[in-house]
């Protein structure tokens, strides 16, 4: 959008709302204990107090339902509505100052964030201690720097021997393209440790380290996380720009939502009012947080990789697009479904479900629809994005056993494919296409250019893979047998075509 319009936009919405007047003024902090379950549910009754459902726009009313206690700003008609409605209620804290109600409830009584959370330079300086311990398993890549503080965006890439590059598949798990999402940063962190301390003392780990690359990216919105993490607002979720040209940043909703900034589908995902969460952005890839990750997507092609996110204990994968499923929806649903059943929610009574997203400007269409890897978003926790801290090693603990649902997927059944010329053995970018599979949905994929290889997860079976690249003749396998649980080799060498005079 136009500045000038940015700058209507904003005098605009301050004017209605000085008209309307009609504002509800909330200045009380009300804890409602053992909230009846049909209060609760989305659907739920609606008794005079109104429902308590937890929103994830919403920061207006309800802040947090976790395990039966509401957190909710109220007026005094809304309190005294909650007590004839016979709800347990106490008022936790009385302020003019809705920041101060929203910090209350969501960082807790200090009114500063539970230091059982990372804030980023400790998340940085610990992967530093690792990396200087133990650099044949941890190196750090620095893939980008933030839109408007540039700071670093870094990305750690772990192996058996992470000096050397190596030819096999590769993962990614990211988190906090949301910063008031930190369980993501958290649970990505838990994961490194678990890797370095595990190799060579687990058997599972070590299997992981010595057959994949896996890269993370603990933090990918990293100024929007220093405002949670420093103090400053819980609800900080966009990144920093100045989207006003003020001058001045971290007042509450500026920033653009850097899990709308990619550029598959870009203009239907997300909205042009910056005042609003879910705000996309000038133009694709406008912020550099996208770039980073777009920067490390080029740098090495991934197989599998997730998002993590909160909240709702759910598992979004790619997609459903007018009715339609992704080109690879067998595959990819198959393991959204794995990695779901693994995954206890916070009440241990079940676990996450699975639901396709849509194909629009967030990283998992973009890392499936661009780059063929099969991207999940894993929304972890529910009723709020900040946890109290006794619940944090939970979500943590349950998310790992999703981690190694998705790694045993890493390992097939799907073809190793390796493109190389006949004539000198280098490897080739060649087109790798399976016409019966991908659709004009999704972007053609290709052998990488360090070893020519492309990791390619598919269903047992027969498979028809026509390999092309310019200036070769193209080789047309018709019956690819992809056998049941490990990785199917197809080395394809191209001839050189032919040149007319
Ligand atoms: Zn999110």
């Amino acid at each position: 959008m136009h500045l000038r319009k940015i700058l209507m936009a904003w005098s605009l919405f301050a004017v209605v709302k000085i008209i309307s007047g009609a504002e509800v003024v909330r200045p009380l902090l009300v804890e409602i204990r053992h909230a009846p379950e049909a209060l609760i549910a989305a659907d739920g009754v609606k008794a005079g107090s109104g429902r308590f459902s937890f929103d994830s726009y919403d920061r207006e009313r309800v802040l947090s339902v976790v395990a039966g206690n509401v957190l909710t700003l109220a007026s005094r008609e809304e309190l005294a509505l909650m007590k004839q409605d016979g709800l347990e209620v106490v008022v936790v804290m009385e302020s003019e100052d809705k920041l101060t109600l929203i910090k209350r409830a969501l960082y807790g009584e200090k009114l500063q964030l539970d230091p059982i959370y990372h804030r980023y330079d400790q998340i940085v300086r610990r992967a530093d201690e690792l990396a200087k311990a133990y650099p044949e398993l941890i190196t750090r890549l620095q893939i980008g720097e933030t839109t408007q503080f540039h700071q670093p965006i870094y990305a750690f890439r772990l192996s058996n021997n992470v000096t050397r590059l190596q030819e096999r598949p590769a993962v990614l798990f990211d988190g906090c393209h949301h910063s008031d999402e930190v369980m993501g940063a958290e649970i990505v962190v838990a994961l490194m440790e678990k890797l370095v301390a595990g190799y060579g003392h687990d058997h599972e780990v070590t299997g992981w380290m010595n057959s994949l690359e896996i890269y993370l990216v603990p933090v990918v919105n990293v100024d929007g996380h220093n405002v949670v993490t420093s103090g400053h607002d819980p609800r900080w979720r966009k990144n920093l720009r100045d989207v006003n040209s003020d001058g001045v940043t971290g007042i509450y909703p500026e920033g653009v939502d850097v899990n709308r900034g990619y550029d598959f589908n870009w203009a239907m995902g997300g909205t042009d009012d910056p005042l609003k969460a879910n705000y996309r952005g000038a133009h694709p890839f406008s912020e550099s947080e996208n770039c980073a990750m777009r920067h490390l997507a080029d740098a090495r092609q991934f197989l599998l990789s997730v998002s993590y996110h909160s909240q709702g204990e759910v598992i979004y994968y790619p997609w459903s697009w007018n009715g339609l499923p992704a080109p690879d929806d067998a595959v990819i649903k198959s393991i959204a479904t794995d990695v779901a059943a693994r995954i206890r929610t916070m009440s241990g009574s079940g676990t996450y479900a699975i639901a396709p997203g849509g194909p629009s400007s967030q990283s998992y269409p973009w890392f499936y629809g661009r780059r063929g890897d099969f991207d999940f978003i894993i929304e972890t926790g529910k009723g709020s994005h900040l946890f109290p801290p006794a619940e944090v090693p939970g979500i943590i603990a349950a998310n790992l056993e999703g981690v190694r649902a998705l790694l045993a997927h890493a390992a097939g059944p799907g073809l190793a494919v390796q493109v190389t010329d006949a004539n000198s053995g280098q490897p080739l970018v060649a087109e790798v296409w399976l016409p019966a599979i991908e659709n004009e949905m999704v972007d053609r994929r290709h052998s990488d250019a360090r070893f020519g290889r492309l990791w390619r997860l598919l269903k047992p079976g027969k498979h028809q893979v026509i390999v092309s690249c310019p200036g070769y003749r193209t080789v047309v396998v018709r019956d690819c047998l992809v056998g049941g649980n490990s990785w199917t080799p197809l080395k394809v060498e191209l001839i050189r075509a032919a040149t007319t005079p």
